[in-house]
């Protein structure tokens, strides 16, 4: 096949396609190209090692980090990324750093910023329980209650959020509550969900639990995030609804199934209180996983990047989905056409005449050996090489 780009487009694709004399001429035979990969799922501005010390550091140490992580993702291969927490607690760190990636500042995917987890005090976005007890910081993504839940909401959106997310349940990570955990009630998620809507923005949870997952679907949320302990009955529901999951396996089912591994959490460097909650509910994640993986509901690739080292390459979550039964090309739609549809963004995760010219290639068949996802070598976003110098260029 060939691909004709022009201006940043797709703008022809066939056996042969004619192309005009000056263009530059790319032969990436003997590679799979595809859509560039799309990971819903990451926190640009979080590093393990930086977990339990959020607050302490400043706005500008988070956007560097950011810059970090952006460029690592882009020569993976991912051309879009969607951040789902800020973790800038006081400003809007993302939302620049999309600025910057739009104007050509920073080099790096197209970044679809969430803004902040919005969450109850005391609930998985809240950082406080993490600082001495007599230091209590502001912090802009708290909500208790519905007005205070539209307030955030709108103020999110007015900064630039192109997606609200908000804490459905407890979290692993979080100290001072548990993922089966429900902060908010129905009428506050509903309220939080239905505001997102009003402005034109889809919201998801945060949510393990089962409870946190239906009061989601009820109230409307076009994804979840995570729901590693959802019931077959709760996937049946999405499934039906047409609502999304984003499994992050490789965050959450690997500590699972490497429950018992001391060298695994001893290199995770994970507080032992987040591995005494994975034992806690192992068994209804691998169960979860198993009953995903033979549903319909619509998965979309996320990594959860940011909460484990942005030295390990994301493009890992395939092999993950793969490992834990999902079929490869169900696993490679994830991060590419189904994202793209997740995300509203027709443009994004096809190969197709009219839609951005994101394109990657690796050097074998995904479809055969998924790992070679990992093996990127050529990275295109808009009709700009980042990576790879594939072939002389043809007479
Ligand atoms: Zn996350």
């Amino acid at each position: 096949m060939e691909i004709l780009v022009v201006e940043g487009k797709i703008a022809a694709m066939g056996k042969i396609v004619e192309h005009p004399a000056n263009a530059r001429v790319l032969d990436l035979g003997g590679h799979t190209v595809m859509p560039g990969f799309i990971d819903t799922h990451v926190h640009v501005t979080l590093r393990p090692q930086f977990e339990d010390m959020v607050f302490n550091l400043s706005p500008a140490f988070k956007a560097l980090l950011g810059v970090e992580a952006l460029g690592i993702l882009l020569n993976n291969g991912f051309t879009t990324v969607r951040d789902v927490a800020d973790m800038d607690m006081h400003g809007y760190t993302t939302m620049d750093l999309a600025r910057a990636v739009e104007h050509g500042i920073i080099s790096g995917p197209r970044l679809i910023p969430a803004g902040h987890l919005i969450s109850t005090r005391g609930g998985h976005g809240d950082g406080t329980p993490l600082l001495a007890a007599d230091n209590q910081p502001w912090q802009n993504s708290l909500a208790d209650g519905v007005d205070e839940i539209r307030k955030v909401v709108r103020q999110e959106a007015s900064r630039g959020a192109q997606w609200i997310k908000f804490g459905g349940t407890g979290g692993f990570s979080s100290p001072a509550d548990d993922p089966a955990q429900v902060p908010y009630s129905q009428e506050e998620m509903s309220v939080l969900v239905g505001t997102a809507r009003d402005l034109g923005l889809a919201a998801s949870p945060h949510a393990y639990g089962d409870e946190g997952i239906r009061r989601a679907l009820v109230a409307g949320a076009r994804a979840i995030e995570h729901g590693n302990m959802a019931s077959s009955d709760t996937l049946r529901q999405m499934e039906q609804k047409g609502v999304y999951i984003v499994p992050t396996q490789l965050a959450v089912v690997r500590q699972a199934r490497l429950i018992d591994d001391d060298a695994f959490w001893k290199d995770a460097g994970k507080p032992a209180y987040v591995r005494a909650k994975y034992r806690k509910y192992s068994k209804a994640i691998l169960d979860s996983a198993k009953n995903l993986a033979t549903s319909n509901v619509k998965i979309a690739f996320g990594t959860d990047l940011g909460t484990y080292s942005f030295a390990q390459n994301g493009a890992g979550e395939f092999k993950e989905m793969v490992v834990n039964g999902i079929a490869p090309i169900r696993a490679l739609r994830a991060a590419t056409s189904v994202a793209g549809e997740m995300l509203n963004r027709g443009d994004l995760g096809v190969l197709a005449v009219g839609k951005a010219a994101d394109i990657v290639a690796m050097p074998g068949d995904p479809l055969r050996d998924i790992t070679v996802t990992e093996k990127v070598d050529f990275v295109m976003k808009g009709g700009v090489i980042h990576k790879g110098n594939p072939g002389a260029p043809k007479p």
